[in-house]
């Protein structure tokens, strides 16, 4: 696997356990495609280390309160609880038709309150945190405790996950949901730890941090820290979580105790229309519209597969053409009497996951024995019987496809 931090190829857990973290959605609209592409990364990853015989470990989060769901409920007057519980469901839906092996443990923000506010606390009174003052109406009973930042200079270390200039983070920080403009702040890029209740916003006890919520990255730092321990071998997500999500999120596990991810892999983004697919450009192409029209979800889960995990790629109509007819292919080559000997095969599958994770490669295997299969020209004297039955269960297993 490719290293963000370093650019190199590395095996994140060169042990007998494997012990990971992947980002899960924020529940305010349908799985799309690139959120899929970078969840089935990730199950092909869980998968061969399921089959290398290690003990794998998945945890995961849904960031069930945050300010793109409160918003999204506002805008359309559905109740913000109920908007994160359908697209939760329909989240889980769409990755166990996906075949992705689920997480054993997975946490909503709102579960994770208790928590983050202890952790918080202990930040501040370490003086790794400061409070910022609200504006008049904020803050419940108790105004006067402020927003809580966490201070990026007591961590030193700080910048190391994402190696990046201080002008590239601050602009990234800008993008990507930060608020160097904050004022009170003692740097720009100092991140949210936790938000004081706002008039007409959900908020939970906070102890001795008053009424709120907690900000994005110490919720994936603290879920990460309770499910796996500190420090565990990988945290994953798309290429846009590198910074500042994942390095935040270290920055706060590294003071909390052992450091956060040794490694951190990153998946590349898939565009549609021209662009990179997001939910700020309204570009979406949904999991569940296209189970709704009838697609086979093996035949998306393909198409996702027939790219490399690091590559950047646009979704057209042709990729889900190819999944289909390719399904439909492996379906067929699997429905004979026998067929060529399987071992190759599964070790051609098993090399190229091996190689970085190339699905293209494990692809190309199959389809190479598929065609073998379905060569109407072909001997047949030395068919295996069993080798369908191999094939199918191998691909199930790495691979993920139900045949
Ligand atoms: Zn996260």
């Amino acid at each position: 696997m490719l290293d963000s931090t370093t650019g190199e190829l590395v095996d994140p857990a060169p042990g007998g356990t494997a012990r990971f973290y992947v980002c899960g959605i924020t529940p305010y609209d349908a799985t799309h495609i690139g959120h899929a592409a970078t969840y089935v990364a990730f199950d092909l990853l869980h998968r061969a280390w399921i089959d290398a015989g290690k003990k794998a470990t998945f945890v995961s989060n849904v960031t069930d309160v945050d300010d793109p769901l409160l918003e999204r409920a506002a805008t359309t007057g559905v109740d913000w609880q109920r908007l994160a519980e359908e697209q939760v469901a329909l989240y889980r839906e769409d990755m166990t038709a996906l075949g992705v092996v689920p997480p054993v443990t997975w946490t909503g923000a709102v579960e994770s309150v208790p928590a983050v506010v202890e952790a918080v606390e202990r930040l501040l009174a370490e003086g790794a945190a400061y409070r910022v003052a609200v504006e008049p109406g904020a803050g419940g009973d108790d105004p006067h405790l402020g927003d809580v930042y966490a201070d990026l200079t007591a961590d030193p270390s700080f910048g190391s996950v994402s190696g990046l200039d201080t002008e590239t983070m601050t602009a990234l920080f800008a993008e990507r949901g930060g608020d160097p403009q904050r004022e009170g702040k003692k740097s720009p890029l100092d991140p949210l730890l936790w938000r004081r209740e706002r008039p007409g916003e959900p908020a939970w006890d906070g102890g001795s941090l008053g009424t709120g919520r907690p900000g994005w990255h110490v919720e994936c730092a603290i879920i990460a820290r309770d499910g796996l321990g500190l420090p565990f071998d990988l945290q994953g997500g798309g290429a846009d979580l590198l910074f500042p999500h994942h390095e935040m999120s270290t920055s706060h596990d590294r003071l909390l105790g052992g450091g956060g991810a040794r490694v951190h892999m990153h998946t590349g983004l898939v565009a549609y229309q021209g662009e990179k697919m997001s939910k700020s450009r309204g570009n979406l192409v949904f999991v569940s519209a296209l189970r709704a029209t009838g697609v086979d979800p093996m035949a998306i889960r393909l198409a996702l597969l027939a790219h490399h995990y690091r590559a950047e790629w646009e979704w057209t109509d042709a990729d889900l053409a190819a999944g289909v007819a390719r399904l439909a292919r492996w379906r067929a080559a699997l429905s004979g009497n026998g067929g060529p000997d399987a071992d190759a095969t599964v070790a051609a599958l098993r090399a190229a996951l091996a190689d970085d994770l190339d699905a293209p490669a494990a692809l190309a295997a199959v389809d190479a024995w598929a065609e073998r299969s379905l060569d109407p020209a072909r001997a047949t004297a030395g068919d295996d019987e069993g080798a369908p039955g191999v094939i199918a269960r191998a691909v199930d297993a790495l691979l993920g496809i139900r045949l």
